[in-house]
């Protein structure tokens, strides 16, 4: 199946409705006028530049947002690329500089963590950090929804990981959208890519001629991640996708679960699952 149809299929399952007047994945037009407005969280990487490129050419109301983590020449270099995206695509980018609105950049943030929780890896801490900002700024743009570039294979990763760890939970609530979460203060992130394979989105990437950086961010060290992907691309793409087919069937069951509770933190306000949220828990 052609990449573009797989993700139309995953939008049509998430039910994301297309703004006004334009047709809908399944073809028919959007007449009752709710309009969604997308944030796509642009890291400079193939996949979320395939998910804006996609989502545009679907006739969804996007921004991008690319946060600068000041991680020396490649921030620098998929900031450029970013730019050069969003002027190709038509999209309006906004930057968040990490050292203007947190004091500094991302690797002396997080070596300040380490100080204090060595085992805490390097990719661990950024991911933390990423989703409390992007939620932050989502809701400053007053937008309905959040997408991500994750794709078939960090997902697998992820929920390998977790069984592999002893936190199976972790992944019950995995899917192109997020589960179990209803709260005003919370933006929805959906995963258009989640069943398309990264070797899938980098061929499309190069045969559009997105405005890509290839390489990996020079702090991804997580030594177990890295382990984990090379034993899961000695297998075919269909294992992967089983292994996602397996959290999806966990969850249909558990189903009637409560919603997860929502509390607000208590230092910055911001939507958690306890009185501190993880972001503070790290910085404090
Ligand atoms: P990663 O956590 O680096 O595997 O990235 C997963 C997804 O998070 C990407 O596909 C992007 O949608 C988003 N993302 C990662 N880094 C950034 C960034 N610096 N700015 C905005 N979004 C990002
Ligand atoms: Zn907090």
């Amino acid at each position: 199946m052609k990449l573009e149809t797989k993700v139309r299929q995953t939008l049509k399952k998430i039910k994301l409705s297309t703004p006004k007047g334009v047709p809908s994945v399944r073809g028919d037009i959007n007449t009752k006028g709710k309009k969604e407005k997308i944030l796509i969280a642009l890291s400079g990487g193939k996949d979320s530049a395939t998910t804006a490129y996609l989502l545009k050419k679907f006739g969804y109301d996007i921004e991008g947002l690319y946060i600068d983590l000041k991680i020396g020449k490649y921030s620098e270099k998929c900031l450029e690329a970013v730019k050069k995206l969003c002027k190709n695509l038509g999209i309006k980018l906004h930057v968040y500089d990490i050292e203007k609105e947190r004091g500094a950049g991302m690797c002396y943030l997080r070596s300040g963590v380490q100080e204090k929780k060595a085992k805490l890896r390097n990719c661990a801490i950024c991911g933390v950090l990423k989703k409390w900002i992007l939620n932050r700024e989502a809701r400053k743009l007053k937008v309905n929804k959040i997408a991500t570039g994750h794709n078939l294979d960090d997902e697998a990763q992820t929920c390998l990981m977790n069984v592999l760890k002893g936190s199976p939970k972790l992944s019950f609530s995995s899917g192109p959208v997020t589960k179990n979460i209803s709260d005003r203060k919370f933006i929805p992130r959906i995963k258009p890519l989640f069943y398309v394979a990264e070797k899938e989105i980098r061929k499309f990437s190069k045969q559009k001629k997105l405005s890509v950086v290839y390489n990996k961010c020079p702090c991804a060290l997580d030594s177990y991640r890295i382990q984990v992907r090379k034993f899961l691309n000695t297998l075919p793409e269909k294992d992967k996708r089983n292994i996602l087919k397996n959290f999806e069937k966990i969850f249909v069951k558990n189903k009637k679960r409560r919603k997860d509770k929502v509390e607000y933190c208590e230092i910055c306000g911001e939507p958690s699952r306890n009185n501190i949220c993880k972001m503070c828990k790290l910085m404090r």
